[in-house]
């Protein structure tokens, strides 16, 4: 008898929602420079002035993400087109102390935050007389505070709607479902009381996770922290907030990475034509940091890229990760995965290390892979499929 096949270990699934377009929403106080952010990074002229609810409906840009094997790629290949991952950036403008229970524009801005996949918590560090502050002082720690409070409160709310409506279900269509649902929903309700983050738990079962990317709780959402200060302050690296703001991340947020930026040099920078925006950077010894801003958002949203890349076209795709190759093939069309035969896979790295396809070959580390592969950030892939394939019923 041949041995029994060992059973695959389920992968557990990861929070949020899983598909390849995914959108990272910018999110803080009034004034504290989102729109600056926003602007900047996508290049599109909305209004930033200062008054605390110029941004009422979101806004939402598609930015290229930045990549050095992207680059490199378009260099080896010289294609007739060139097309990076993106990422989609929205700006969803002030919320402020209350808006859970609808203060300001709060409500509307809430459930702008319940449809994105990530969040650029922008706070302010800088000093400036002209820019009002919506709490009459600066002090991004106890911004943190308050956002950070209105975002699990509607989580709370939610929770406990969801609780009520299913205990309002008499007679469920599958019980076993029901009770999962039922257990789940009191498990997170039980998590957000003590005052946690649903993104804070390593801990929640596969059922859990299946509930809550149902759901989609606030704080289940993956946070970049970004932290607007003077431009002096951001060339000199130091700014008196620049630790607390760390510390209060350790404390609150573990593993969420934070990004110092400036809103006034990336404003100054945008209104400048490429080659002077060089020389104002070596002049004052800074750099831009919306490159960074973009990669980390994308990262953080789980998003990876793959490439594919021949003399007609060099692209790069994102998608979840975690993807296996048929996945991967649904990005390009829904054809290639239906159709799906195989992934011709070999990594950036190899290639680049080695040169070119050819030589990646001659090494034998060009691979054949099937249905079951895991796609890698940076694999570079031929697909081949068969679109004939009838779907299947
Ligand atoms: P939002 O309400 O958070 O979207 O804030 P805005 O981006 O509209 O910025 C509010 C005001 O602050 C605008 O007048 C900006 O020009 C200004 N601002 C943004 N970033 C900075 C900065 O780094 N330094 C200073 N001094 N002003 C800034």
């Amino acid at each position: 008898m041949p041995p029994k096949k060992k059973e695959e270990p389920v992968a557990k699934p990861i929070l949020g929602r899983f598909k390849s377009n995914l959108k990272v929403g910018v999110v803080g106080l009034p004034n504290v420079g989102k729109s600056t952010l926003f602007n900047t990074i996508s290049g599109c002229a909305i209004p930033a002035e200062n008054f605390p609810f110029c941004t009422i409906d979101p806004n939402s840009a598609r930015v290229n993400v930045p990549d050095d094997r992207f680059n490199w790629l378009c260099e080896v290949y010289k294609p007739k087109s060139a097309v990076p991952a993106f990422l989609e950036v929205t700006d969803i403008a002030g919320l402020i102390k209350g808006a859970a229970d609808g203060e300001g524009l709060g409500n509307a801005f809430l459930s702008h935050i319940q449809a994105v996949d990530g969040i650029f918590h922008v706070v302010r560090a800088f000093d400036d007389p002209n820019v009002v502050h919506v709490e009459d002082r600066v002090d991004p720690v106890e911004d943190l505070e308050i956002i950070h409070n209105e975002l699990r409160l509607k989580d709370l709310e939610r929770c406990r709607a969801e609780k009520d409506r299913l205990s309002k279900v008499r007679q469920p269509g599958n019980k076993t479902e029901h009770k999962d649902a039922v257990e789940a929903c009191d498990a997170v309700l039980e998590w957000l009381e003590a005052g946690k983050d649903v993104r804070h738990n390593d801990d929640w079962t596969i059922k859990q996770i299946e509930w809550l990317n149902g759901v989609q709780f606030i704080s289940a959402k993956p946070v970049v922290y970004l932290v607007n200060m003077s431009e002096r302050d951001y060339q000199r690296k130091k700014n008196k907030w620049l630790p607390k703001v760390h510390a209060w991340i350790q404390e609150y947020a573990p593993g969420s990475p934070m990004i110092p930026f400036s809103g006034a040099l990336e404003q100054t920078l945008a209104d400048m034509p490429e080659d002077e925006q060089k020389v104002y950077c070596k002049e004052n010894e800074v750099s831009s940091a919306l490159d960074k801003i973009i990669k980390t958002g994308f990262s953080s949203v789980k998003l990876i890229q793959f490439m594919t890349a021949g003399p007609d076209e060099v692209k790069c795709w994102q998608i979840r990760e975690g993807s296996k190759a048929p996945q991967a093939a649904g990005a390009i069309h829904t054809d290639f995965e239906r159709g799906f035969i195989c992934a011709e896979v070999m990594h950036f790295d190899e290639l680049k290390e080695l040169g070119s396809e050819s030589a990646v070959k001659a090494a034998g580390k060009y691979r054949q892979e099937g249905k079951g592969y895991t796609v890698l950030d940076g694999d570079v892939i031929f697909f081949k499929f068969n679109v004939t394939a009838a779907k299947k019923k």
